[in-house]
């Protein structure tokens, strides 16, 4: 299902799963809005139709990290929601050490709560469906 919206109601109903914080403008890793405090808490990409009053989501990530690796949850918005869990090598300040991904899953389904989002809760969450890949 997709959800459209005119753009600024789109942004206001959205809020970073992480901290809490406004949506703005980043255009990082081919997402065009994200977390005000820090866009690579979260950030989605939004696109406005041909009926231009309204907007929609095609893309929203989550990027969380243990102590060695990096997980990106990526919600992908279509006919069906598809969430991919993306894995990362880092080194000792969080960078990614490869720019490939280390591991990678696909479920068909809207997989984690973005709404209402644990982090803790998440990372377990993805340890658990890695281990059974
Ligand atoms: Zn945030």
């Amino acid at each position: 299902m997709v959800i459209m919206a005119p753009k600024k109601e789109l942004l206001n109903s959205l809020k970073c799963p992480i901290c809490g914080g406004q949506i703005d403008i980043a255009p990082i890793g081919g997402s065009n809005y994200g977390c005000f405090n820090d866009p690579y808490h979260y950030n989605l990409n939004i696109e406005t139709g041909s009926v231009a009053i309204f907007s929609f989501l095609t893309q929203e990530r989550i990027t969380l990290y243990d102590s060695k690796y990096r997980y990106d949850i990526v919600r992908i918005h279509g006919d069906n929601i598809k969430t991919k869990i993306e894995m990362f090598d880092i080194d000792g300040e969080g960078r990614v050490i490869f720019s490939f991904i280390d591991k990678f899953v696909e479920i068909d389904g809207d997989a984690f709560d973005f709404k209402n989002f644990d982090s803790d809760k998440a990372l377990k969450r993805i340890k658990m469906i890695l281990l059974f890949q």
